[in-house]
């Protein structure tokens, strides 16, 4: 009785899973997997190279590509929360200063720097963390200079010798 009841029930999740592209989290590529579930509310576990989505039963017929991004992009917040805190926090002690706030906010660019304001796009965690310190570093360098000068570049390249692969990666996607 039990075994078939079993059977039963790995059928009907290989039924209701769904595969979705790569989505990246710190520079790794992971897999998402898509489950139906009895459950109220949308659920997101991360389990070695994989991002299990869990959804309610009643979304099942429903086309779910908009509740995904929605949870995947409540993902990133929630990581760009931890992750720019770190940055901001190691760039703060490299430097000896610091902006008067910071936001994390969707934004056309990655970074930027206003009225000693530094802002971050969530996003920013889908690259390693380097790529993060470097824009992070980057907003700093443009408390203290406004444009891209060859004082920027100067101060830059003092606290991060070889910034131009990190300028690389983010120019290569
Ligand atoms: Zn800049």
């Amino acid at each position: 009785m039990n075994l078939v009841k079993r059977t039963i029930n790995l059928k009907t999740t290989v039924k209701n899973s769904i595969e979705r592209h790569p989505v990246s989290v710190l520079g790794i590529d992971y897999k998402v997997k898509i489950v139906y579930k009895n459950i109220k509310i949308t659920e997101l576990d991360v389990e070695n190279r994989m991002i299990k989505i869990s959804l309610p039963n009643r979304y099942k017929k429903m086309n779910n590509k908009e509740i995904l991004d929605l949870a995947i992009d409540k993902m990133y917040e929630q990581i760009a929360k931890v992750e720019i805190e770190r940055a901001m926090e190691k760039t703060r002690i490299m430097v000896g200063f610091a902006p008067e706030e910071y936001e994390i906010k969707k934004m056309k660019t990655l970074g930027k720097c206003q009225n000693n304001k530094i802002t971050i796009h969530p996003e920013i965690v889908k690259y390693n963390r380097k790529v993060i310190d470097y824009v992070v570093l980057h907003q700093y360098c443009h408390l203290k200079h406004k444009n891209h000068t060859k004082a920027f570049f100067k101060m830059l390249e003092k606290y991060l010798p070889d910034y131009k692969k990190c300028e690389e990666i983010l120019l290569n996607i």
